[in-house]
């Protein structure tokens, strides 16, 4: 009698490493060092695709995926160490009005120069990331109430004031954007979805009231001594005011 044929156990699904090493090519990384397939070239390999997987590829800003992270991450924080933290929700004004009158490849130089504006004018420990197409965030931990304010405009005033040259033979584009703000309520615990949904609310009354404008909620500015304004200043020089 015939033995029943053994079912070969299934193939094991190809692994991806050429699609892998095309990839970080593709976005100018270099490719691993080392020894193909050694650990510490394994390694590389991951952390070069974590970072590519954690970047808006037009901008290079952290893309939706990273901002939800740091933003659970900073709730958390709040929550235990009871430090203000600020979200600042940013949507450039009359977008589609670039790409209509100047084409889509000017309309990306404008996100570009956003993005460098945005970047230029928080400090390293703030995260900036590009949410949606012409919708940034940024989250400023350890940021006080009485400060939200400055900071905000500081942004805004930054992008208004950054020319980017993509109108027609190299001529400069105005660009605004309009920032709505909320604080994370400090020992109270919230959601990362709530804290978006005030900061959001805040943006839609920024665009209400006429485009290229701060608004915050309200209720969070608290009393803060100037040496306590001194000391945040000190410790972050440029981070108030660096183009009054
Ligand atoms: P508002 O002031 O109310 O925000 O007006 P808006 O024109 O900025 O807003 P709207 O949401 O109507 O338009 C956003 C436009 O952004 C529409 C879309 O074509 C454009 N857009 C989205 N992503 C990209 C992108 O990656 N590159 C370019 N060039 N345009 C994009
Ligand atoms: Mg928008
Ligand atoms: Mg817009």
């Amino acid at each position: 009698m015939q033995q029943p044929q053994a079912t070969p156990p299934p193939a094991a699904p190809p692994l991806l490493l050429e699609q892998a090493l095309q990839l970080l090519a593709q976005s100018g990384r270099p490719a691993p060092s080392g020894e193909a397939g050694s650990t510490p070239w394994l390694q590389e390999l991951i952390d070069a695709l974590v970072d590519l997987s954690s970047r808006d590829a037009l901008t290079g800003l952290a893309n939706r995926r990273s901002f939800e992270l740091a933003l659970a991450r900073e709730v958390d924080r709040v929550a235990r160490s009871g430090e203000p933290a600020l979200l600042l929700m940013l949507d450039i004004d009359h977008f589609k009005r670039v790409n209509d009158r100047f084409g889509h490849a000017a309309g990306d130089a404008v996100l570009r120069s956003v993005a460098t504006a945005l970047v230029d004018s928080v400090r390293p420990m703030d995260l900036v990331a590009r949410v949606g197409g012409e919708e940034f965030a940024i989250i400023l931990p350890n940021c006080a109430a009485a400060f939200g304010a400055t900071v905000a405009e500081r942004v805004r005033r930054r992008v208004e004031r950054s020319p980017v040259m993509a109108g027609p033979a190299g001529t400069a584009v105005d660009v605004t954007i309009s920032i709505g703000g909320a604080f994370a309520p400090q020992w109270v615990r919230s959601t990362p979805a709530l804290w978006v949904e005030r900061a959001d609310q805040q943006l839609y009354r920024a665009k209400a009231l006429g485009r290229n404008l701060v608004q915050l909620e309200e209720g969070a500015a608290s009393l803060v001594s100037s040496e306590e304004r001194q000391a945040l200043f000190d410790t972050h020089p440029g981070f108030e005011g660096q183009d009054d």
